[in-house]
């Protein structure tokens, strides 16, 4: 598996709700296996991103797992821990705006306002429950691989906002989008379609 099978907008099963996952089935661990390669290798090809988590949703199939890098500090630290069915029980802290960025939404990153700290229930590879609780940005990355387990994409958070969308530019850095042209009407981010 690799980077060209994580799916992108305007894909509609993005938009659309994954399913529980009762048992963790070798077809379970072979779809966790792929999502790691798929962003692994994504993040190879990037000069300037690190693949921090992916939603299954993201390789096009609709079940509730996540798996989040254990350091996205560290590129070569390819190790990732696996939520299966991962639900906020709590969201606790302040909101606060943070860029965001997503494999599935090309070239647009965004402010999103999310809670700073959040608890989440999870089931584990191993079959059993476990929780955390998590702050900052690992706070908002459950915020954001959770939503997509619902159908949920970070624009969707912000679409209304027109100075809350940016770009990356060749060098690395965000710069703010061209709002009316670039994101405000374009049906590659608004609009469901095949291809
Ligand atoms: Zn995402």
């Amino acid at each position: 598996m690799t980077k060209d099978d994580i799916i992108t907008l305007p894909k509609p099963r993005l938009r659309a709700r994954s399913q529980k996952v009762t048992f963790v089935t070798p077809e379970i661990e072979k779809v966790i296996a792929d999502m790691e390669a798929a962003t692994i290798d994504w993040e190879a090809s990037r000069k300037h991103e690190v693949g921090v988590a992916l939603a299954a949703v993201q390789i096009d199939q609709l079940k509730r797992v996540v798996v989040i890098r254990d350091d996205f500090n560290d590129k070569d630290n390819h190790n990732f821990t696996v939520f299966i069915n991962p639900e906020i029980t709590k969201y606790e802290g302040t909101v606060e705006k943070d860029y965001e960025g997503c494999l599935s939404v090309k070239n647009v990153y965004g402010l999103v306002p999310r809670h700073t700290k959040v608890r989440v229930k999870a089931m584990g590879l191993d079959g059993k429950e476990f929780r955390v609780t998590a702050e900052g940005f690992l706070a908002r990355i459950f915020q954001h691989e959770i939503d997509h387990t619902n159908g949920i994409v970070f624009i969707d958070h912000i679409r209304d906002q027109e100075d809350a969308f940016f770009t990356l530019t060749d060098s690395g850095e965000l710069a703010a989008s061209n709002y009316a042209a670039e994101i405000k009407d374009n049906p590659e981010l608004w609009e469901s379609s095949e291809d």
